[in-house]
C-alpha cells in the first residue's frame, strides 16, 4: 500500500484472521508437543525438526517477496504464524529472527545481495538466524557499542565482542552491527555504525569464535568474539555509517512480531489455567470456583484482548505504510505484560504442579518472562512513550 493511505481508511481485522494459516500452523505444532521441547531443553539442543517443518511449509519465508521465492505475505500474516506457534505451546525463538532480520537485507541490501541471498533463504538452504547487536559492556546504549569494522582493501576487519547472539551456532549468516567510524569522529552518535552480512562458516576459526551461553531458556544463545575476522566489503549492507538507521527501520516489524508471540503465550496460559481450574478439586469444589483463582485469569484474558487490538492496529498501520512506532512499542509492552500476568495466573492456579516440568507451565513461564527484557526492556518502552509520545524530557 502507498504512504498516501489516510489514517481513517486503515482497517483492522477482528477475529481469527488468516484462518487457513492458523489451522495449518496448529497442525504442524501438534507434531511438536511439550515432551519435544522438554527433551530439547534437557540437552540444550536446537529444535531442528520444528524449524525444518516450518521452513518446508514456507512459513519462515512469509515476508520474502514472491520474486525471491518467498510467499510475500503481509506482516499481519507473519504475526499470526508466530501467535499460533506460541498459543500451541511451542516456541518460535529458534527461528523468528529470520522473519525480521531479513527485512534489513530486503529494504537496504543491493540488488546483487538480494538476488544472491534471498532465494536460498526462502528455500531454507541458507539460514539467516543470527542478529548480533547487543554487547556485554554497553547493553541497551547501542550507539556506544565497541565492535569495530575497519576497512582493509576489499575487506572489513572486525574486532570486538557480542553477547546474547542467539542461534549463531545454527545459522549460516549473521547480521552484524559494528562501528566503522569511531564515536568521537561522528557528528551524531547514531552515525558511523554499519551493518554487515557475515558468512559464519567462512569466518569461524579465522578471527571468529562462538561460545554457547547457558541461559534460563533454551534460546541457543551465544557469546561471539571477533579477533580479526574478515568480511568482504561487498557484504556491507547499504551505505557505510548508516547501519543504525537500517536496524531502526526493522524495529517496528520486530516489535509487532514479538508482541504476537506474547499474545500466543498469553492464550496458551489462559487456556491451560482455565482447564486446570475447572478440573482440580480442592475442598470439595473446583478451584476455579474461588475468586482468588478465577479473577487473575479473567483479568489476564481482558489484558490479552486489549493488547491484541493494539497489536492489530500497529500491524495495519505498518501495512498501510503509515507511522506505527508508537503503537508497535505500546503493543509490545502491553502484550508482554498480558502474557506475564497470564503466566503468573497459570502458575498460581497449578499450585505445586506448576513446578512439575511435565505440565510445561514452568517452561512457558520462563520463556515469556524474557519478553520483559528482550528484544527491548519494558523500561525502554516506557522511556519511548514518555519522550516520543507524551513529549516529556528524555529520561536518559
Ligand atoms: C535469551 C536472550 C536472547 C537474546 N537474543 C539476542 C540476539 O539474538 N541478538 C542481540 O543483539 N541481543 C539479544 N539479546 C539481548 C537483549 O536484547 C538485551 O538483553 C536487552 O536489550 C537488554 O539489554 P541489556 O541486557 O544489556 O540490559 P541493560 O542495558 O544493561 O539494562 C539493564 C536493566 O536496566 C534498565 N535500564 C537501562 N537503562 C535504563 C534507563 N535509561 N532507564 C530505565 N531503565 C534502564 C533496563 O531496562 C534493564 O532492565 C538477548 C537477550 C536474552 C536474555
Amino acid at each position: 500500500m502507498s504512504a498516501a493511505v489516510k489514517l481513517e481508511d486503515v482497517r483492522v481485522t477482528l477475529g481469527e484472521d488468516f484462518p487457513e494459516i492458523r489451522a495449518s500452523v496448529r497442525r504442524i505444532c501438534a507434531n511438536f508437543p511439550g515432551a519435544y521441547w522438554r527433551d530439547l531443553e534437557t540437552h540444550g539442543a536446537y529444535p531442528a525438526e520444528f524449524v525444518k517443518a516450518l521452513t518446508e511449509a514456507g512459513y519462515l519465508a512469509a515476508l520474502i517477496p514472491e520474486e525471491y521465492g518467498g510467499t510475500g505475505l503481509p506482516l499481519r500474516a507473519a504475526a499470526v504464524i508466530l501467535e499460533e506457534i506460541h498459543a500451541s505451546g511451542c516456541n518460535a525463538g529458534a527461528c523468528h529472527a529470520q522473519m525480521y532480520i531479513m527485512g534489513t537485507l530486503l529494504r537496504h541490501g543491493s540488488a546483487d545481495q538480494k538476488a544472491r541471498y534471498l532465494p536460498p533463504i526462502a528455500r531454507g538452504k541458507l539460514r539467516l538466524q543470527a542478529f548480533a547487536v547487543t554487547e556485554p559492556t554497553t547493553g541497551t546504549d547501542t550507539t556506544k557499542l565497541k565492535t569495530r569494522a575497519v576497512r582493509d582493501g576489499d575487506h572489513y576487519v572486525i574486532h570486538g565482542q557480542k553477547v546474547w547472539t542467539s542461534r549463531a551456532l545454527h545459522s549460516d549468516l549473521m547480521l552484524l552491527l559494528a562501528r566503522t567510524t569511531p564515536l568521537d569522529q561522528v557528528k551524531k552518535k547514531t552515525e558511523g555504525l554499519s551493518v554487515f552480512l557475515l558468512d559464519i562458516g567462512a569466518c569461524r576459526g579465522k578471527g571468529l569464535e562462538i561460545k554457547p551461553l547457558a541461559a534460563m531458556v533454551n534460546h541457543n544463545t551465544t557469546e561471539v568474539f571477533f579477533d580479526g575476522a574478515r568480511v568482504p566489503a561487498e557484504n556491507l549492507i547499504g551505505e557505510e555509517g548508516k547501519g543504525f538507521r537500517y536496524i531502526l527501520d526493522g524495529i517496528n516489524a520486530e516489535r509487532i512480531l514479538v508482541s504476537s508471540e506474547a499474545i500466543g503465550d498469553a492464550r496458551w496460559f489462559t487456556k491451560t489455567a482455565v482447564a486446570y481450574a475447572k478440573q482440580r478439586i480442592v475442598f470439595d469444589r473446583p478451584i476455579g470456583q474461588n475468586q482468588g483463582i478465577q479473577f487473575p485469569i479473567a483479568r489476564a484474558h481482558a489484558e490479552t484482548e486489549a493488547a491484541d487490538l493494539l497489536l492489530r492496529k500497529a500491524a495495519a498501520l505498518f501495512e498501510a505504510g503509515l507511522p506505527c512506532g508508537d503503537d508497535a512499542n505500546m503493543a509490545k509492552m502491553l502484550a508482554a505484560d498480558a502474557s506475564w500476568h497470564a503466566g503468573e495466573a497459570c502458575m498460581q492456579t497449578h499450585g505445586g504442579f506448576g513446578y512439575a516440568r511435565e505440565y510445561d507451565v514452568e517452561r512457558k513461564w520462563r520463556e515469556t518472562r524474557l519478553l520483559q527484557i528482550a528484544p527491548i526492556s519494558t523500561n525502554l518502552v516506557l522511556a519511548y512513550i514518555g519522550e516520543h509520545i507524551l513529549g516529556m524530557p528524555r529520561s536518559y
